[in-house]
């Protein structure tokens, strides 16, 4: 024990506690926890609600395990089966009547269940004949003075790993909590009202009470928030322009003159504001949000020719190869014209044809580069870059857009995302960048047709997908869950609280959940004659790269997924968008499925089926969808109705997480709308009085552990 610091204890590897060996540090390992932290910050999926006692005749009317509590009627006597399983058997009643419960190869039961004594239990009742029977439930002592804890906790687990194993190694982590150091200043504790790091960390993995959960999320909220900001006002220092870098006029006459189209009113603000401050005594550095197709690409061919009429070079970077080709191909011709070099730096190309690249760059012999991250190399070397753009914000990794605008003196930056921010979460996400909308479409867009439906539409929708398909069109089907025997091995695990939990909020549990794999099937089923696939987060790389090669070269019709395809997909053939248990989805999650239809010339359309009661918050949210599209809209209403958590990109759904990025864990169930202000302000307000957290090594700490990242890449 003497090894133990204060300084190192958080890091110990999970080996230190007792009862861990090789085995079961690698079942840990799987499941991301490395360190005694990592343990403390595997948070609960969810509470078991133990303490919510019903009496037999009310449980066997519930679909799943609930708690009763029964009083041994009878000796357990035991019989031995065929195959040598001995079967276990006695009675216990409560007042609503007598229950037979069963357990299997545990004869020396019979030495706990002494008749007369009472337990509680957790399981699923159900009534067979005239009987309850209960088969081999969880049981705990009761009675007598004892306090059984309300809540049992539920993790995220894997094969080899009980609850019980990983509950009883939390508390051993937990026993030294004197070692702890919190990451959050005292300062800030006292300033916002928020639970010590002890405290909470006993509130979130053995809480006693709903408030006791309450307190604990809610400091790990503001927790996750707080060092998010912190990292992000870091990394991003805005000096002022020493003089002879701040750019001269430009006249962009000539380039708009070039385009094929008259800029909307919301481009042409955009431009002006770029304009502004790119010719301005600090370095631009400005998003640009605006819903698909609602034109930002030439915003920022804008701000590219200001750098290049200014002598200067300028860099797009997107976060895929295809988009790079996409962009390269429809603006190099453009700027060919006005008479600048351009190039396409991907990691497609030769190492001589990079090589080649590199060194025009390097030599001002090409003016514009649009490329991957392969613009983020060391040897990828500028002569006189001025603007870097970064389209899709939210895939590149903060360190990533700051490690780009490092390969000039002073750089301009411009961020383009179809994400709808809301304006103050905007100072969060994206450290206070100035933000041009773009809040209206080019003119002659149609517009997707979104209905909701209800789940005894069932047979009209599948009649309406063979209908696209038969016209030659494609559906994609979403749904909230990848299989139905989706659960953790743990068979009593399905009446689980989830720890983003409301309490009063009890709008969704009874709805049961669309599996995508079996839901696939279902439609296989009923659509013999056309080609059904199914992708999931939890397929390999490779596997669900055939399925949307296949989905966009139309072998296949119906595409039925999670929300993987949320994500750069682009299929413009696809015309119907099902979206199942939509209740479960955020505003801003629908309004992104809705986006990957109506990409092409034939009317789209968007179907929501819920089951939702009309007077519900979610039977509300679907509603704003279906009456408007606008990006920004929908995001306010979301913000309204849910609280900011839903624009806190969890790390769960499937994606691999660019290094560098910040991995959110909790922050996604944040309902309270000033917490992402006031963290912010209290992480300024730290970096004013220690710039460099060197009196605060266990915020720098664990901030440096969130953005995944060591402390030499970020500066
Ligand atoms: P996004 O905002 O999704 O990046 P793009 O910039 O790719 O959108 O623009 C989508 C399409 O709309 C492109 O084909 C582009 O040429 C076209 N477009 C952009 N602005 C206008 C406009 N003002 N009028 C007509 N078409 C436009
Ligand atoms: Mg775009």
């Amino acid at each position: 024990m003497a090894i133990f610091t204060k300084e190192n204890y958080i890091s110990q590897p999970l080996t230190v506690l007792p009862g861990i060996g090789k085995v079961k540090a690698q079942q840990f390992s799987s499941l991301g926890v490395k360190t005694v932290g990592d343990l403390l910050y595997h948070f609960p999926r969810g509470y078991q609600n133990r303490g919510d006692i019903c009496l037999l005749g009310e449980a066997s009317m519930m679909p799943m395990s609930c708690a009763t509590l029964l009083t041994v009627g009878s000796v357990p006597t035991s019989v031995r089966l065929k195959g040598s399983r001995i079967m276990t058997r006695f009675t216990a009643f409560d007042d609503s009547g007598k229950c037979v419960i069963t357990f299997f190869n545990q004869p020396y039961l019979k030495d706990v269940f002494l008749p007369g004594a009472v337990f509680r239990f957790w399981g699923r009742v159900e009534k067979n004949g005239g009987r309850f029977t209960l088969t081999s439930p969880d049981y705990e002592l009761s009675g007598e003075g004892r306090v059984l804890p309300e809540f049992r906790t539920v993790y995220p687990t894997t094969k080899g790993l009980s609850q019980k194993f990983i509950s009883q190694t939390v508390a051993e982590a937990l026993s030294y909590a004197d070692l702890l150091c919190d990451p959050l200043p005292g300062s800030v504790l006292r300033e916002y009202r928020l639970e010590g790091f002890a405290d909470a960390l006993r509130g979130i993995h053995f809480p006693q009470t709903y408030k006791d959960i309450d307190g604990a999320r809610r400091r790990f909220i503001f927790e996750e928030l707080f060092l998010f900001s912190l990292g992000m006002q870091k990394s991003e220092k805005r000096a002022p322009l020493p003089p002879e870098a701040v750019l001269g006029k430009a006249d962009l006459k000539p380039f708009i003159a070039l385009l094929p189209y008259e800029l909307t009113g919301a481009q042409k603000k955009t431009l002006r504001e770029i304009y502004h401050d790119m010719t301005g005594a600090r370095p631009m550095t400005r998003l640009i949000c605006g819903d698909v197709g609602s034109g930002k690409t030439v915003c920022a061919a804008g701000a590219i020719e200001i750098a290049l009429q200014n002598g200067k070079q300028a860099a797009l970077m997107v976060p895929t190869e295809i988009l790079a080709n996409q962009h390269f191909s429809a603006l190099a011709p453009l700027f060919e014209k006005r008479g600048y070099k351009t190039a396409l730096l991907t990691g497609a190309l030769s190492a001589s044809e990079k090589k080649k690249v590199r060194a025009a760059l390097a030599g001002h012999g090409v003016d514009l580069v649009i490329g991957t991250h392969a613009l983020l190399t060391e040897d990828t070397v500028f002569d006189d870059l001025a603007l870097v753009i970064a389209d899709e914000q939210h895939r590149f990794g903060v360190n990533q857009r700051s490690a780009l605008s490092g390969k000039g003196e002073e750089v301009h930056t411009l961020v383009m995302t179809a994400t709808p921010i809301p304006r103050t979460l905007a100072l969060i996400l994206y450290n206070g960048l100035d933000i041009s909308y773009i809040d209206e479409l080019p003119p002659g867009r149609r517009s997707v047709k979104t209905y909701t439906v209800d789940s005894g539409y069932a047979d009209r929708l599948t009649a309406f997908m063979r209908k696209q398909a038969s016209e030659g069109h494609q559906t994609y089907v979403v749904c909230p869950a990848v299989s139905e025997e989706e659960d953790d091995g743990d068979p009593q695990n399905d009446n689980v609280v989830p720890l983003s939990f409301v309490p009063g909020d009890k709008a969704l549990s009874p709805i049961p959940m669309k599996a995508a794999v079996n839901f696939s099937e279902e439609l296989q089923k009923a659509l013999p004659d056309l080609r059904v696939g199914f992708v999931h987060g939890k397929m390999k790389a490779k596997d669900k790269d055939a399925v949307m090669k296949a989905f966009a070269a139309g072998e296949i019709q119906i595409l039925v997924s999670t929300t993987v395809i949320e994500v750069g997909v682009n299929v413009p053939n696809a015309t119907l968008m099902v979206v199942e248990n939509a209740e479960r989805f955020g505003l801003a999650q629908l309004h992104q499925l809705r986006g990957r239809v109506g990409r092409g010339s034939a009317q789209s359309y968007c179907v929501l089926v819920s089951d939702a009661s009309p007077d519900s918050p979610a039977a509300r949210r679907l509603k704003t969808i279906c009456m408007t599209e606008k990006g920004l809209e929908i995001a306010n209403e979301d913000l309204k109705l849910r609280g900011p958590g839903d624009f806190f990109p969890t790390a769960s759904g499937g994606q691999t997480r660019q290094s560098g990025e910040f991995s959110f864990r909790i922050a996604s169930f944040c309902t309270d709308s000033a917490m992402p202000d006031q963290a912010v302000r209290a992480a300024k307000a730290l970096l004013e009085q220690d710039p460099d957290l060197k009196d605060h090594p266990a915020t720098d700490a664990r901030m440096m552990k969130l953005f995944s990242i060591t402390k030499n890449t970020m500066n």
